[in-house]
């Protein structure tokens, strides 16, 4: 996968990048990136990237142009049209299916806006998705552009080494993951369940999958939709709540 990010501050995110699985990641040959400070592409003869809003108002507005002309630059010549996804306040939530989607393209093009947000010209005609990390608003996109980049770099073959697993995160199996334990089997008192000891593969995993209803049906009781869950599942969420009635 390649990814090229549009921002006007490339230094935020290079350390991002270049740090623990993003760059084993890149090691492995799993992704590339291209940082574009899209400053650089301004017509301006003070290479300014924002102007005053028509009809008045607070804050500043990135300009079409220097936006428009950086896309143009980077998909001349290119066989396949990138998906390009602004990141913004207004956008669709981002989630763990959104990461699943996007890991699946070649060649992703992350918009970073900055000040009071964009020409609207951006919005309707460059993008392909519009993407919000969460209802609050920062002051630019690049902490979104990280987050996303972060999610869907692990779940591409050769991302996550043998040690780690995408699949049984939380939300990618449609529920939260189960608790973990590692040794010492009693630490302080505090003892690990005596079943995950047990070295029987079967009865783990079924207490694996009552924690993680548990867990989900405690904190996210919104995601036990019935698509996730089988008929085992509905006999030990009945447990579950006759227990915490
Ligand atoms: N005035 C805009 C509004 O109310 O929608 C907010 C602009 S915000 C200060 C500046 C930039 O930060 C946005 O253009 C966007 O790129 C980024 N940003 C802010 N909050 C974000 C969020 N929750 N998710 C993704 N990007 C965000």
């Amino acid at each position: 996968m390649h990814i090229d990010v549009l921002t006007l501050f490339p230094e935020m995110i290079e350390g991002v990048l270049n740090a623990s699985i993003l760059k084993r990641a890149q090691d492995n040959a799993a992704f590339n990136y291209n940082l574009v400070n899209f400053r650089d592409y301004s017509a301006n003869k003070h290479s300014k990237v924002d102007d005053y809003p028509y009809g008045g108002g607070a804050g500043m507005v990135l300009t079409p142009q220097p936006v428009f002309d950086t896309l143009d630059a980077l998909t001349s010549g290119g066989q396949t049209k990138p998906r390009v996804v602004l990141l913004s306040p207004q956008g669709e939530p981002y989630q763990q299916s959104k990461a699943e989607e996007l890991a699946e393209e070649d060649h992703l093009v992350l918009i970073c806006g900055h000040y009071e947000g964009y020409d609207e010209r951006i919005r309707e005609h460059l993008v392909t998705d519009e993407i919000s990390i969460g209802d609050y608003v920062l002051t630019g996109g690049e902490l979104g552009a990280m987050v996303l980049i972060d999610s869907v770099v692990r779940l591409l073959p050769d991302a996550l080494g043998n040690k780690e697993s995408a699949a049984e995160d939380s939300f990618s199996s449609g529920l939260l993951e189960h608790p973990h334990y590692t040794r010492p089997a009693d630490f302080r008192g505090m003892k690990v369940p005596e079943v995950l000891l047990s070295g029987d593969h079967a009865k783990i995993a079924e207490w694996r999958r009552e924690a993680s209803l548990k867990r989900t049906y405690e904190r996210r009781p919104d995601m036990l939709v019935k698509e996730n869950l089988t008929e085992k599942d509905g006999e030990l969420l009945r447990k579950i709540q006759q227990n915490e009635d």
